[in-house]
């Protein structure tokens, strides 16, 4: 391994202020927001169904300009990084590997990411590269920029549809992390174990893992660092169905984070309003 690309949404930087300016700017309780969204994650849908369905017809693109007019638009800075971030990704470099800061996001994070100084070799945006994951042209781009062969770059994110599965079916090798919505619920999903190289909980396991196998080595497969805990996934136990196939990506959600950029209105449409609560039946999941 020579490159380590992390994705930014819930894999460097938790999403609370994101989600909560939001539901600052359409009058709601943050806790309606973040329920919504989780709806949408466990039936693998787009997590900006909530806005949708909160405000019906907007377009989230042009919300999210009509907030930075409004003088409130997008922010982050270090309290919304998760605090393994930095150790995480200075010791990976102290180990000499290169260390990318990729994912999708708007220009404007890009910029707010780069002024913090981060510990890595480049941070850029999918808005910057002009493609979204799971576009399989972003991840030609994260090639363009690793340095390094496909076998020899790691892709880390939380999302298995957007940064697991389209990373592997482009060789690279993958790690998932066990954080944010999507990277709990959908840890222990067959898929997911059988997908990834590693599967973590914290950013500040790869440094170990990572320097144990040695730059160029193959390293050794630790799917069975959370075996204990598929045991008793609650997930297995309910809803989903067994999938023992990768591109989970017609049943796993499409894209973790909100669309703000105005070039991501093309979103999915919104799942079956008028059937009230079978809204929220798992097998609705089949369709995203
Ligand atoms: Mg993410």
């Amino acid at each position: 391994m020579e490159t380590i690309v992390f994705d930014i949404g819930e894999t460097l930087v938790r999403d609370d202020r994101h989600w909560a300016s939001w539901a600052d700017w359409l009058g709601v309780p943050p806790h309606t927001v973040s329920a919504l969204v989780g709806a949408a994650v466990t039936q693998g849908r787009d997590c900006a169904d909530a806005l949708r369905i909160l405000r019906p017809g907007m377009d989230p693109g042009e919300a999210y300009h009509a907030r930075a007019a409004a003088g409130r638009g997008e922010h982050l800075d270090e309290t919304d990084l998760y605090p393994d971030v930095r150790p995480a990704l200075a010791g990976l470099r102290s180990l000499g590997f290169r260390v990318v800061v990729a994912g999708d996001r708007t220009a404007r994070a890009g910029e707010l990411l780069r002024a913090m100084d981060l510990p890595a070799d480049l941070v850029v945006t999918s808005e910057e590269w002009g493609v979204t994951k799971p576009d399989r042209d972003f991840f030609t781009r994260v090639l363009e920029v690793s340095g390094a062969s496909p076998e020899a770059t790691l892709y880390v994110g939380d999302h298995p549809a957007d940064d697991l599965f389209p990373a592997k079916s482009s060789g690279l090798r993958a790690a998932h992390i066990r954080r944010g919505p999507y990277g709990h619920w959908w840890a222990d999903h067959p898929d997911v174990i059988e997908t990834a190289d590693w599967r973590v909980s914290t950013l500040t396991e790869l440094p170990a893992l990572l320097g144990g196998a040695g730059r160029g080595k193959t390293p050794a497969a630790p799917r069975e660092q959370h075996a204990s805990r598929e045991q008793h996934s609650p997930r297995e136990q309910s809803t989903l169905p067994a999938q023992s196939t990768l591109p989970a990506q017609s049943t796993l959600p499409e894209r973790p984070t909100l669309p703000e950029g105005s070039e991501r209105s093309e979103r999915p449409t919104l799942p079956e309003r008028s059937e009230g609560s079978e809204r929220s039946a798992p097998s609705d999941r089949s369709r995203a």
